[in-house]
């Protein structure tokens, strides 16, 4: 396997070929994921392949696709507990590329595959990124926190209670000094 940064990336000619692409490369090379765990998963691998590859549609005509897989794993912070958890990414997914922004607009909705448009420099760092961002969970939790949880609406009526000065004492200080 090749251990490589992804390059800008031509994806008329890469899907002529049929390229493919692999690398395992630590956290540190992708920013905005070393930013959603905040350094913590900087020294974690992401395993990702990109299969650039030409399709025939029923019309006959060749379109590029991709192929992307990437597996990965960061902390994030429990929506429960508010500690640490560690959370398995998995992705897989089909690129299909069209010629222009509108037609990628137009065709994204209905279809299946995501579509993107046709570029020389196609940049895979920032899909490989855009992918994981996606796949984190919106309330990352873990299964069974490591810690015990108070409830919430225990601990806001404790406060409360403790934050609003007892009627009796300030009838207390109303009576004056002891
Ligand atoms: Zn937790």
């Amino acid at each position: 396997m090749n251990q490589q940064h992804p390059p800008h990336i031509d994806v008329r000619q890469a899907a002529q070929k049929e390229q493919v692409l692999q690398g395992r490369e630590t956290l540190s090379n992708y920013e905005r994921l070393v930013d959603v765990s905040q350094g913590l998963d900087a020294n974690h691998t992401v395993d990702w392949t990109a299969r650039f590859e030409q399709r025939v549609n029923t019309s006959g005509e060749r379109a590029a696709w991709l192929h992307l897989t990437l597996a990965t794993q960061l902390h994030l912070v429990c929506q429960r507990c508010l500690g640490w958890v560690a959370v398995p990414i998995n992705v897989e997914r089909d690129f299909r590329f069209v010629a222009t922004e509108a037609l990628a607009q137009e065709q994204d909705d209905d279809a299946d595959e995501d579509v993107l448009v046709t570029r020389r420099d196609f940049d895979l760092v920032e899909l490989i990124e855009d992918e994981v961002l996606l796949a984190l969970p919106l309330v990352p939790r873990h299964d069974v926190c490591p810690v015990p949880v108070k409830l919430a609406a225990v601990d806001d009526d404790f406060e409360v209670a403790q934050a609003k000065p007892s009627p009796f004492a300030a009838l207390a200080k109303l009576k004056g000094r002891p």
